[in-house]
């Protein structure tokens, strides 16, 4: 029997194509992805195409979309060999963060792709995106597939979900991740680095989906010059249960009473805060100076390696059922879906 795979268009430039009237990108239908791309008939595959209604500018992504799309996989999870996901580049990571720990027991592959180029542009990178990622999420090593996670394809390489942030607006390389290795590596032939590619204890389990993810989850950079009463103000902002600390180096942030003061109030409210950094590689190890040592002392959380999307869309997750405070703690303390390295 032919592997089988469905391809979810979400929206994004990867769905536009030219009008041969007008000239203005309109959105393409992937319905008829055999007679745009007759070499896909080669891969000898079952490719069914579902498209969101209505398609979206990722710009307006929310989390209802991302429960929206989790109940899809989980809806046709046992039809399909596997899951491309089209959705545009501007917060593709976000997204596919977000159902990376959605996607409970998951033991098929979801790749995500996109283009930076409307796939009706001649030049487009959309073509090579999703021809690849189709046969990624189709491919099979021995008895499992090659890569039964979340993953992103994009211009030659397949990385992990949660380690990605798009990095340019410009270059077709769009994403980037600086803290975790390529699961795979394209050229004239494809290589999975099997070692780096997350496998599920089981490969019978049943997909269970998360069902609901919390509000009130901030995302608060530091920099210098930041004042007492604006941070304040963002702490104290009504219904807040969980901020996403972007700090300086490795963990870093003012050892000011004041700063400290603000921040150690809002934990005692309940507030979980997670640490991340600023840079774009590297670890926050809040043990290292005093001035990240006095956040530890006061219950900030650190997020190791993981990048801001990972963070946020964690902290969604983690508070959208109703956990403990001890529970939400421990899973934010451990990587659920590889997204960090202790
Ligand atoms: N604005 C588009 C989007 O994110 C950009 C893209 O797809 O590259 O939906």
């Amino acid at each position: 029997m032919k592997p089988s795979i469905l391809i979810v268009y979400t929206g994004g430039t990867i769905g536009m194509k030219p009008d041969p009237e007008t000239g203005a990108l309109v959105p393409f239908d992937f319905n008829g992805i055999y007679d745009e791309f007759p070499a896909l008939r080669h891969l000898e595959l079952e490719i069914d195409v579902l498209t969101m209604d209505p398609v979206i500018d990722s710009s307006n992504i929310n989390p209802q979309n991302w429960l929206d799309l989790a109940a899809i996989i989980r809806d046709n999870y046992a039809r399909y060999d596997g899951f491309v996901v089209l959705h545009g580049t501007d917060t593709m990571s976000y997204t596919a963060s977000a159902l990376s720990f959605m996607l409970e027991n998951l033991a098929k592959p979801v790749v995500f792709t996109g283009s930076q180029i409307p796939i009706g542009v001649l030049r487009t990178d959309g073509r090579e995106n999703l021809i690849t990622a189709i046969e990624i999420a189709s491919t099979r090593l021995g008895d499992h597939p090659a890569v039964p996670e979340v993953s992103l394809y994009f211009q030659n390489s397949l990385f992990r979900a949660n380690r990605t942030t798009k990095h340019s607006s410009e270059e077709l390389s769009a994403f980037g991740s600086c803290n975790y290795p390529a699961l795979a590596e394209v050229g004239v032939n494809i290589t999975y680095h099997s070692e780096a590619i997350l496998r599920p204890e089981r490969y019978d389990e049943p997909l269970r989906i998360a069902t609901s993810l919390s509000d009130g989850i901030a995302i608060v950079k530091l920099f210098p010059g930041l004042e007492e009463r604006t941070l304040r103000a963002m702490l104290s902002a009504e219904g807040l249960k969980g901020v996403v600390l972007e700090t300086f180096g490795a963990g870093n942030a003012p050892t000011s009473e004041w700063f400290i003061r603000v921040l150690k109030e809002a934990i005692d409210r309940g507030v979980l805060i997670l640490n991340v950094t600023q840079c774009q590689s590297g670890s926050v190890m809040m043990e290292l100076y005093e001035t990240g040592l006095r956040l530890q002392h006061i219950g900030v959380i650190s997020g190791h390696d993981m990048t801001t999307e990972a963070a946020v869309t964690k902290l969604m997750y983690v508070l959208g059922e109703n956990r403990s405070r001890e529970e939400a703690l421990a899973l934010l303390r451990t990587p659920l879906k590889g997204e960090f390295t202790r």
